[in-house]
């Protein structure tokens, strides 16, 4: 929904959005924005200025809705003893009922890399490599803007070279050409002129997980890369004006229970504006097939550990989570549900188109190996249908989360 301005802050960097009392304070790099305007905000950023007439159109329709949803937030949310609960409290209390949702396109299964964890490894000669056109991956994300509303998208690959600086640029450019929205890419460690080039044509954030904070085990499943070398280049990124979207993968064998703690301070010192991590699924043409992964109950009470450490924190619901909960439950609801309810509140939503996402198999058991509607668009609607279901019957309000 949109927020109005309040104050326009550090230098005009900054607006301050009010949403019925809720402020946010969020980054504006594109809009010429004045106390008194609309804009729509995602992920802490401004995506697009909204006409007052659209603004109070909108409003409108919200106005009362969001107190229903605050008190079903308050309702839920109430002081309790375990662990999850306690986070959910704290999530509350810290960042009140704001929820975000963005999508992901997986737009090139090829990878450089030999990540031991990962199924599009390039050892790994079982998969059917696909690489989306430019043309297909700007109408996926024109389809995603336009027909199922999404402010936000992510641009995943494999690193993979043949999109290089001039390409990935004029993907950007073209679908902020269109439509103003946040975009973040995730395309691993490319060169940092990619980066550059990528800024300059309107990305501006970067998912790129450090995967472990323990350097030994980062040497030994990332073969030929550093954990100097990645948090350097986040670091970069950050530094540069990038939002940051980090974290690790819970649960690579020989990780310890303090190395996940290690984990979530590293995310939390590399200010992260999201933290993104997801339980290890085994795949089972890797080196990692048969390892032990953790259980769902391990990955909530992970959410619910890095809440409490990290009351203000933004955390993401992962794909990952959502695959390994929806093993253990058979539903492909309660995991999202229950990951909200543990303190996350934010949740990707996969928009890849289906002939490809069932070729980016980085795990098994993604909700495209599993499908069986045959229509496309029922199928896109109906997940997003899920998930609004679900941010309704928790009270999470899509206000902007905002950035500290
Ligand atoms: N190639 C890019 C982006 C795609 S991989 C990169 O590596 O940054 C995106 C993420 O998928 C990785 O960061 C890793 O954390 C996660 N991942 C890979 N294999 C996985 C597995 N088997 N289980 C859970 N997460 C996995
Ligand atoms: Fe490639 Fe990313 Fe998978 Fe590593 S995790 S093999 S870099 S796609």
């Amino acid at each position: 929904m949109p927020g109005k301005v309040i104050d326009v802050i550090e230098d005009g960097r900054k607006v301050v959005l009010d949403y019925f009392g809720e402020r946010r304070k969020v980054r504006n790099d594109f809009y010429q924005l004045s106390v008194g305007d609309y804009a729509y905000a995602q992920g802490g950023f401004v995506v697009q200025k909204v006409p007052p007439d659209e603004a109070a159109e909108a409003l409108a329709v919200w106005k009362d809705y969001l107190d229903a949803l605050e008190s079903i937030d308050m309702r839920l949310a109430e002081k309790g003893g375990s662990l999850r609960k306690r986070a959910n409290f704290v999530r509350r209390e810290a960042t009140g009922n704001s929820a975000c949702v963005h999508g992901i396109i997986e737009f090139s299964n090829y990878c450089r890399n030999d990540c031991h964890y990962c199924g599009l490894r390039v050892s790994n000669k079982s998969v059917e490599r696909y690489r989306m056109s430019e043309e297909e991956i700007v109408e996926a994300a024109g389809y995603a803007i336009e027909n199922l509303g999404f402010r936000a998208l992510v641009l995943q690959s494999g690193e993979d070279t043949y999109y290089d600086g001039e390409k990935l640029s004029a993907i950007v450019s073209a679908i902020m050409r269109k439509h103003p929205v946040l975009i973040v890419v995730s395309i691993g460690e490319m060169d940092y002129e990619v980066y550059e080039k990528l800024y300059a044509a309107g990305a501006r954030g970067a998912l790129l997980r450090f995967e472990t904070s323990n350097g030994d085990l980062y040497k030994k499943y990332r073969p030929g890369h550093t954990l100097d070398e990645r948090l350097g280049l986040i670091r970069r990124l950050k530094n540069d004006g990038w939002i940051i979207m980090s974290g690790f993968i819970l649960g690579l064998p020989g990780a310890t229970l303090s190395d996940i703690a290690s984990d979530i301070k590293l995310s939390y010192s590399l200010g992260v504006e999201m933290l993104s991590f997801g339980p290890l699924v085994p795949h089972p043409d890797t080196p990692l097939a048969s390892a032990t992964p953790p259980s769902f109950d391990e990955t909530l009470d992970t959410i619910a550990r890095a809440r409490l450490m990290y009351p203000d924190m933004r955390i993401l619901v992962t794909t990952a989570a959502e695959t390994i909960g929806r093993a253990e439950l058979s539903d492909d609801v309660e995991p999202i549900k229950a990951a909200l309810g543990s303190g996350a509140n934010s949740v990707m939503i996969n928009l890849t188109p289906r002939k490809y996402s069932r070729l980016y198999s980085i795990y098994p058991g993604r909700d495209s190996d599993t499908e069986t509607i045959a229509d496309e668009h029922i199928f896109f609607e109906n997940k997003i249908r899920k998930v609004v279901s679900v941010l309704r019957s928790l009270g999470r309000a899509p206000t902007d989360l905002g950035t500290p």
